[in-house]
């Protein structure tokens, strides 16, 4: 019997349709092969429209997929994006060169971002926003704090695992290391650091944040010719945002207080 022209709801049909469909592990197309069929049936859509129709649903859900896998494998901490971030709020932040970062071409050339700035300016929210929107953009981007970076990695040397594990960090093309200088580091996490950011040196792109100038990291990294160097390969290609003014918070609140007691 030939399948030219056949029902596509033949049962034998879909048999082995679902049976490809799953071993070519195709469960966009699963979901949607029937309906679509039927859909192209009542429209009078041709056999090369359905196929593309079928094949561009199981692209979609691939996509979507592979978005929501590369979001959880980042572990960004906040879901806040560039979207809900106020812009009006911090003077010294030029939005146009925030949103062009957020287009990727920094990581296409293994520049690093750097946002400097006091507590409460929004630098973690402003950081999570740029590698969410990268991940939109189809890059592989990694979330961690400075201190927690500092611990892995130092475990890591006790396990001699080192290498290993730097490399797994490698593999994204954008570490964002948060809160640089709220812990300072021991001699030993201060030394698997430097080789964390000398690693990372013109090869992967790094988006860090401190509440510290460069001037007082040597503070937070003790030694201060390996600061130097760090400091010197981490701001040769960087672009460096310090925010200024108050806390987003307090200023809120403050404007709260005083639109309420407003006549
Ligand atoms: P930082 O990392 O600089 O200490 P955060 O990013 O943690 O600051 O910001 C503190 C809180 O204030 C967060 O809830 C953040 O979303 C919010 N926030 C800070 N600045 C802004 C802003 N300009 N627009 C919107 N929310 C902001
Ligand atoms: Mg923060």
């Amino acid at each position: 019997m030939s399948a030219v022209g056949a029902n596509p709801t033949d049962p034998t049909h879909a048999a082995v349709i679902e049976g490809y469909l799953r071993a070519f592990k195709m469960p966009g197309a699963l979901r949607v092969y029937l309906p679509l069929a039927e859909e192209a049936k009542t429209q009078g859509h041709s056999y090369l429209a359905y196929l593309a129709d079928l094949l561009t649903r199981e692209a979609e859900n691939r996509r979507a997929n592979q978005m929501a896998q590369r979001l959880r494998q980042a572990k960004l901490p906040t879901a806040k994006t560039l979207d809900t971030f106020d812009f009006a709020a911090v003077r010294s932040l030029n939005r146009p060169r925030i949103l062009n970062l957020s287009q990727g071409d920094f990581l296409r050339a293994h520049e690093n971002v750097i946002l400097l700035g006091p507590s409460g300016l929004g630098k973690t929210h402003l950081g999570a926003g740029i590698c969410q929107a990268l991940i939109y953009q189809g890059f592989r981007t990694r979330f961690t704090t400075a201190a927690r970076l500092m611990e892995e990695l130092a475990a890591a040397q006790r396990r001699g695992e080192l290498q290993k594990t730097l490399r797994s960090w490698a593999r994204y093309d954008l570490v964002m290391v948060d809160e640089i200088g709220y812990v300072p580091f021991t001699p030993d996490g201060a030394r698997v650091m430097f080789q964390f950011f000398a690693e990372a040196y013109e090869r992967q792109s790094l988006l860090v944040t401190s509440n510290l100038t460069f001037a007082r990291w040597v503070d937070v990294f003790g030694d201060p010719t390996m600061t130097a160097a760090l400091l010197d390969r981490l701001t040769h290609r960087a672009h460096i945002f310090t925010l200024d003014g108050e806390s987003y918070r307090l200023r809120q609140a403050k404007q709260q207080r005083s639109s309420a007691s407003a006549p």
